[in-house]
């Protein structure tokens, strides 16, 4: 059902509570889509997915503090309000949740949702706490919202785990739809960090999908050998010197844990620093 009514900009928690009620009691099914901010098509893809899956998008904008290490890019993040809502309101969004960080974490906020198992390598290796600070605020907003089904990228697969495994544990009554990575036309995957890069490092950028195809080729070869494989991809990356390589590892994709040898179903995961730029990438085989 296309939407014909005037998209609402909710800061207040009560107010999005509110027009949860609201469409709940009407009988419409509530697809929420949790964002940063600063939009590209991947996040599009999403919304246009929480369309089909229900009759009430809600998508949230909120540059979440808890998610950030100290030395991390919270204050710099990208933003721009006044385009996102305009992308918002032409893919017909009926709701954005932009809550101000003071209205979030109020003074004495002291409870947090900790996934262990699958948050435990990779990025949650490289940036202690930041898992905590996504499940916590991603527990929140299911809390506020209260969506039937919630839409995530697979860009950021670990979070995709982190946030299905913390539903699947504790019993909480939402479905949780994960979209295959929008790309840039060279193949780079879209992030709002990528505004970040300068034209050199744009360019540099583009070696993490060609890597990431090799190893993807390397399998469909035949190859099996983890260590093979990460050890391709990194001859490629590392043929950028703009490129630092963090972690290139094949794991499984349920419980993330290291491959030693590649299976159908596993995935490779990349990160890297292009400049002070941090990107992050994945596929599967
Ligand atoms: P962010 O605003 O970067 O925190 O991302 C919000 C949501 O969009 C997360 O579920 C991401 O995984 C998803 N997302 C980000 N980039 C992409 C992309 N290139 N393709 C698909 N989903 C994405």
């Amino acid at each position: 059902m296309q939407n014909t009514q005037k998209m609402k900009i909710i800061k207040d928690l009560i107010e999005m509570r509110e027009f949860s009620k609201s469409a709940m009691a009407a009988g419409r099914k509530i697809a929420f889509v949790p964002t940063m901010g600063f939009l590209h098509e991947g996040h599009r893809q999403l919304l246009k997915t929480a369309r089909d899956y229900g009759d009430a998008v809600v998508l949230s904008m909120f540059v979440n503090p808890t998610q950030f290490g100290p030395t991390e890019d919270y204050k710099t993040y990208p933003r721009d309000i006044e385009r996102d809502l305009k992308i918002a309101t032409d893919d017909g969004v009926d709701a954005v949740f932009m809550p101000e960080v003071a209205a979030m974490y109020p003074a004495g906020h002291q409870s947090f949702v900790e996934v262990t198992g699958v948050t435990q390598g990779l990025c949650g290796a490289k940036r202690p706490g930041h898992f905590r600070g996504v499940t916590t605020v991603v527990m929140k907003l299911f809390n506020i919202v209260a969506p039937d089904v919630a839409i995530f990228g697979e860009k950021d697969f670990q979070q995709l785990a982190a946030v299905k495994t913390m539903v699947a544990d504790l019993n909480m009554d939402v479905e949780i739809i994960g979209v295959p990575t929008i790309r840039e036309s060279d193949g780079l995957a879209m992030s709002s960090r990528n505004a970040y890069l300068s034209p050199e490092e744009r360019i540099a950028a583009a070696a993490i999908p060609v890597a990431l195809e090799a190893a993807q080729k390397d399998f469909a070869d035949g190859g099996r050998d983890a260590a093979f494989i990460t050890g391709r991809v990194k001859k490629i990356l590392e043929k950028e010197p703009l490129v630092v390589v963090e972690y290139i590892e094949v794991c499984d994709a349920m419980n993330l844990t290291q491959a030693g040898q590649a299976k159908p179903g596993d995935r490779l995961f990349v990160a890297v620093r292009v400049g002070r730029t941090r990107l992050i990438d994945n596929c599967g085989f």
